[in-house]
């Protein structure tokens, strides 16, 4: 904490003392750029003259975003947010959001012939007191009688990996500023699993292989559109998030995002997508598609360089990584029973999770909302599009379809390969290459948190050393990808 206070102080002499402060652009209006924009003020609102935010849509959030159903909105990206994602927490109790608790929900795992397993249908209010009072009981012996002492082995994993990453909340002064993800990773206890997949860091643990392809598998698909083999540590954040507790912000998880910008008095420019990023002179001039220029003494890239189409000057160079899409369909209709073998609509759980089989076209179908008999709001999520054929043949009524394709996370491959924090070696910086770990609300905001603190000590750094130098910027030495 000494250490970070004599920071602050520092950069408050330093700034104080100058004439102009420093400009920061920040590419990307998601959690990530408004997270940065956040810490950047809190952490050096002295040091820091003007934060300009360039977000390509017409609105923030990124990939936390509703949409409309037939005039009911539902989360179309992030959904959910565990119960000990502490920066979330404190975003919402500052920006005074409300918090949506998420119900647990009747699920079925489906094999693409039969319901191999399902918990216990949620009591209606019409159902007798004494199964309302044992309904969660019940519903623990069901689990348990299936997958056994395994599951127990499942929650320990789990905990211990939540347990890690709690280090990163700990006190600025215990708390190194990181380079890079990896670093961040291996002080933290966590960079054993992003080595290897899922399904063998679980039987390290000791699951079954039952445990392992149904509910396990029910959870990756769902979180990350992926199998068990994706690698480990994305594949415990996943399965964190089917943990009891979690909860969303009522109304939409985007208010996050739009909240943090709005308090950090950074500059918002909507519409503008950039397309170029050059260093001549001593900074950073960025250019959109319409033809505007930025020019900012600190450059950040927050969102994932791997589908967008941005050109450096110098060029950089980062590990290549692929991108996992998900497609998203929302249904306004009713289910067809038929397709799953069954008489009615209503044995048709509420949550229809998979396994990994590969002739079942989606990974999860889940209510939204009932608005009566016969009609209900249903989300998709599937790795390919559903296309109308299909949805007919999965639906017998449909009165309105919505679709988004989703450049969702990346595709988890252990062992996972890491770009720097810091692209160039001078004030190009790239939140998003921590999304090698994870991609979550929670991971974003965790990783802007450390970039703020890494653009404010380097931007000390640079006073510190003699100054009128302008550094030619490095060229990473990671191979893969040349932008
Ligand atoms: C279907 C789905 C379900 C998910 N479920 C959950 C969940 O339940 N819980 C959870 O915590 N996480 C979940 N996630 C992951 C979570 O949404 C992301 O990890 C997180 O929102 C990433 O935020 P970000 O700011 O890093 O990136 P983004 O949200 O992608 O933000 C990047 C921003 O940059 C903008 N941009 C891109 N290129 C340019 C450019 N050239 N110029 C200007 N602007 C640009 C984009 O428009 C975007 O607004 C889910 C994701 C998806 C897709």
């Amino acid at each position: 904490m000494a250490r970070f206070l004599h920071l602050c102080s520092a950069l408050l002499f330093l700034f104080s003392a100058t004439a102009e402060g420093t400009r920061v652009c920040i590419v990307g209006g998601g959690i990530a750029g408004a997270s940065l924009a956040h810490f950047l003020k809190d952490y050096g609102e002295a040091a820091i003259d003007e934060i300009i935010i360039l977000e390509k849509n017409s609105v923030v959030g990124g990939r936390m975003a509703t949409a409309t159903l037939a005039g009911d909105t539902f989360e179309a990206g992030a959904t959910v947010i565990h119960r000990k994602n502490l920066h979330a927490l404190n975003f919402t109790s500052f920006l005074g959001l409300t918090h949506k608790p998420k119900s647990s929900s009747w699920l079925g795992i489906w094999n693409g012939s039969r319901f191999v397993f399902q918990t216990l249908p949620p009591p209606k209010s019409s159902s007798p007191f004494l199964y309302k009072k044992l309904f969660p009981f019940l519903n623990s012996l069901l689990v348990f009688r299936r997958y056994g002492l395994s599951l127990l082995r499942m929650r320990s994993f789990v905990e211990r990996t939540v347990g890690e990453f709690m280090n990163f909340y700990k006190e600025l002064g215990d708390r190194p500023i990181f380079e890079s993800p990896e670093e961040m990773l291996k002080w933290s206890g966590l960079h054993g699993l992003t080595k290897k997949s899922l399904r063998e860091e679980l039987a390290l643990a000791g699951l079954s292989p039952l445990l392992i392809s149904e509910l396990v598998t029910v959870i990756t698909r769902i979180n990350y559109g992926q199998s068990v083999d994706m690698s480990g540590l994305a594949g415990a954040v996943g399965l964190a998030g089917s943990d009891s507790g979690l909860w969303a912000v009522d109304g939409g998880n985007w208010q996050i995002a739009a909240g943090l910008i709005e308090r950090s008095n950074a500059t918002l420019n909507l519409g503008e997508e950039i397309v170029a990023v050059e260093f001549k002179n001593g900074e950073y001039e960025l250019e959109s598609k319409a033809g505007n220029r930025y020019f900012c003494r600190v450059a950040v890239i927050a969102t994932p360089l791997d589908e967008v189409n941005v050109s450096f000057s110098p060029p950089i160079s980062i590990p290549r990584r692929s991108l996992q899409h998900t497609h998203v369909t929302f249904i306004r209709g009713l289910v067809n029973p038929a397709y799953f073998g069954l008489e009615s609509e209503s044995d048709v759980p509420d949550l229809v999770g998979t396994m990994e089989i590969p002739e079942i076209p989606f990974s999860s179908i889940t209510i939204q909302k009932s608005y009566g008999q016969g009609d209900k709001a249903y989300r998709i999520f599937s790795r390919r599009k559903m296309e109308d054929s299909l949805l007919n043949q999965i639906f017998r009524e449909r009165t309105e379809t919505v679709r988004i394709d989703w450049a969702a996370y990346p595709r988890y491959n252990a062992p996972e390969e890491f770009a720097s924090f810091v692209l160039d070696g001078l004030h190009l910086y790239y939140v998003n290459s921590f999304e090698s770990a994870a991609s979550t609300i929670e991971t974003s905001a965790v990783a802007a948190e450390n970039v703020a603190r890494l653009i404010l000590s380097r931007l000390l750094d640079d006073s510190d050393s003699s100054s009128n130098v302008i550094r030619a910027p490095s060229r990473s030495t990671l191979p893969h990808l040349d932008l």
